[in-house]
């Protein structure tokens, strides 16, 4: 964080304004910041708050809904989440309960909150994408618009202000920047880390709204959940914009997606899981989310239609018409007018029998005779636009020039254009080339939209493969050194946090230099990736086997105390003992040594776990290979 923004924010933390929980929200703060803090006084405070207790006892079930065993009480919940997490989740509802309405007009305080919860959601949808557990990705993506609610909030009248220009994202922040001193990106970055959250999120929140400015490495944590954020910030927006907006955005949301190695195909059905969870939450939480019935409409809209724009050259696509007229002699003079120019027109003589029409057939241009522009012509030329066949369609409304005075009504049920009753023919030829145009316009439109839409896909492939590669060894295909130990530190955090057992485990090739000398360094390249496979079958999905270096791996082993560890260690040895390496006609044996330590209260932090690990291995090498030892705590291996 700049030094600008670190004294700007201070000044606004001194100035006692700044969003912050309350009640129980902030006692569980302030209880979980002690050092005497344990899940039992938690579960005591959490419980003088029944709403709480029962949103974190729901949140508990959603975050690992179907894969496990349903979560019935409070206290299992906050065993399960841990003390870290349920400190976030209370923080995130008591700003939600508290931050509902304000002093700044142009602020929508609800519509903040709708989308910052479908981004919260949509983040632990991509949880994975992330490379970050789905309960910390919820509270991320919660509260990564924060700054924009402080600054509503601090300075209501300011704001108000600024919002009504209308700025783009970018001009907004540099107005922020200028006339309130921070910008809300670093406003949301500033605030989390002052609500403890670790680095990584507020770094991550920090650069989300423009992940190409990240100064993150390629394939890192940080970059990997900012790509996660920008993407479930996308849908958030996507969900509460209105129709004319949303279509604008639907091929960024595609590329954000294709940024975390998402293809085209898998956005709608996540999209849809997404807006089930936000309307459960947004009932919980009263907000007020969409009715969206229909995902795939919601992602693939047709544009707008365009007004006059610059004139283009005419482009004849031959449109297929319907007319929706009652009164025979129009009709008549109508299907003349265009049959004559190649036109084919569908007729209806009424509003039921052109909804008829427009359910079974696709049409380009809709011709509407209406009494006049009242209500009830606005809602059946809604509903004639609404129907299957007329999504893509031009609309022409047909009035009395009594009508004309108020034709907005019209044309905001959907109306393109209008033409009088008493029209000359001059006139409505021009009406069609306008139609013509715009069509043509919009065709071009759709198609270069699916065509980004296309090969985002093929980039979404492209990136997955390079999130892979820079997360895998390439001889051997497991994880590389750099991945695990960014995950054995994350799962250090969550064990220490939860108090729940980590085991490590550190795996050397014994005689490997030998196996390089006798039979040459393309066998024992074979070797190293034959024991990877060895090892890889006994150890459990939830453990994390990586290569360390050289001939030696390692194995994270959550949830497991020294007794397993020392197990799951006797299992590899035994297993390597047993297989036969190298190649066809050509097999021998090759053991190993293992070195197991075990999360212990006097490790100042995950290296000095690992270091034990590490003397562990050397004790056994020293003991004559081919065996396990233990780290015992307190630094002693036996
Ligand atoms: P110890 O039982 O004490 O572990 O003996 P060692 O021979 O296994 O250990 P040492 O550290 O002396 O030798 C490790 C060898 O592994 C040296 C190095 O050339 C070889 N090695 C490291 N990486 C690779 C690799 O990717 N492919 C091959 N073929 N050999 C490698
Ligand atoms: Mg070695
Ligand atoms: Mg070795």
């Amino acid at each position: 964080m700049i030094d600008q923004a670190r004294s700007r924010f201070e000044a606004l933390k001194a100035g006692g304004l700044l969003p912050s929980p309350q009640g129980v929200a902030l006692a569980v703060l302030e209880l979980t910041q002690r050092s005497d803090a344990n899940l039992h006084t938690l579960t005591h405070l959490v419980q003088t708050d029944p709403a709480m207790a029962g949103r974190i006892l729901r949140y508990a079930n959603a975050v690992h809904g179907g894969s496990l065993r349903h979560i019935a009480s409070l206290p299992h919940a906050i065993v399960f989440l841990g003390l870290f997490r349920v400190r976030q989740i209370a923080l995130s509802f008591s700003l939600i309960d508290h931050y509902r309405a304000g002093a700044c007009a142009a602020f929508d305080y609800l519509g903040y909150w709708t989308a910052s919860l479908a981004t919260g959601i949509a983040a632990q949808r991509v949880a994975a994408q992330a490379q970050c557990p789905p309960e910390e990705s919820f509270t991320c993506g919660l509260l990564s618009g924060v700054g924009r609610l402080a600054l509503a909030t601090v300075f209501p009248v300011e704001y108000d202000a600024l919002l009504r220009r209308n700025l783009s994202d970018g001009e907004l922040r540099a107005a922020e920047t200028n006339e309130l001193g921070i910008d809300h990106a670093e406003l949301s970055a500033a605030l989390l880390r002052d609500w403890g959250l670790p680095e990584i999120f507020h770094e991550a929140v920090r650069y989300h709204e423009a992940p190409a400015d990240a100064p993150f490495d390629a394939g890192s944590r940080a970059q990997a959940l900012t790509a996660a954020l920008h993407f479930a910030a996308r849908v958030g927006d996507l969900l509460n914009l209105d129709d004319t907006r949303r279509w604008e955005r639907v091929p960024s949301l595609y590329h954000a997606a294709a940024r975390i190695g998402l293809e085209d195909h898998e956005v709608p059905p996540l999209v849809q899981q997404v807006v089930e969870q936000w309307h459960d939450w947004g009932r919980e939480l009263r907000l007020p989310t969409r009715e969206i019935s229909d995902i795939k409409a919601l992602l693939s809209d047709s544009p707008p239609v365009a007004q006059d724009g610059a004139p283009t050259a005419l482009v004849i696509v031959p449109m297929r018409v319907a007319l929706v007229i009652r009164e025979p002699s129009l009709m008549r003079r109508l299907a003349t007018t265009l049959g004559a120019r190649g036109l084919v027109c569908l007729r209806a003589t009424d509003h039921a029998a052109g909804l008829r029409l427009l359910a079974d057939n696709q049409i380009d241009l809709m011709m509407v005779e209406l009494p006049d522009s009242g209500e009830s012509s606005a809602r059946m030329l809604r509903e004639l636009r609404a129907a299957d066949g007329a999504r893509q369609a031009y609309c022409l409304a047909l009035i009395p020039r009594a009508a004309e005075a108020e034709v907005a009504r019209l044309m905001l049920a959907g109306a393109a254009d209008y033409l009088l009753l008493d029209y000359t023919d001059a006139s409505l030829l021009a009406r069609l080339n306008t139609a013509q145009r715009v069509l043509a316009l919009q065709g071009a439109v759709r198609a270069e939209r699916e065509s980004a839409i296309r090969s985002s896909g093929e980039w979404a492939r492209d990136n997955r493969r390079l999130l892979r590669q820079a997360l895998t060894d390439p001889l051997t295909r497991l994880y590389n050194r750099r991945y695990g130990l960014d995950r054995l530190a994350q799962e250090w955090s969550f064990a220490t946090h939860s108090a729940t057992p980590l085991a490590v485990l550190m795996l050397d090739i014994d005689h490997f230099k030998q196996v390089n000398d006798l039979r040459g360094h393309d066998i024992g390249d074979r070797v190293l990736t034959q024991m990877a496979r060895v090892v890889q079958r006994v150890c459990r999905k939830d453990d994390v086997v990586f290569r360390f270096g050289g001939e030696e791996f390692c194995v994270v082993a959550p949830n497991t105390g020294l007794q397993d560890a020392l197990l799951l260690g006797e299992r590899i040895v035994e297993a390597a003992r047993r297989a036969t390496f190298g190649e066809e006609g050509l097999r021998f044996h090759v053991t190993l040594s293992v070195g197991v330590a075990a999360r212990d209260a006097g490790d100042a932090d995950v290296d000095a776990m690992l270091a034990r690990a590490d003397r562990a291995l050397y004790a056994a090498k020293h003991a004559g290979r081919d065996r396990v030892m233990v780290a015992r705590g307190g630094d002693k291996a036996t």
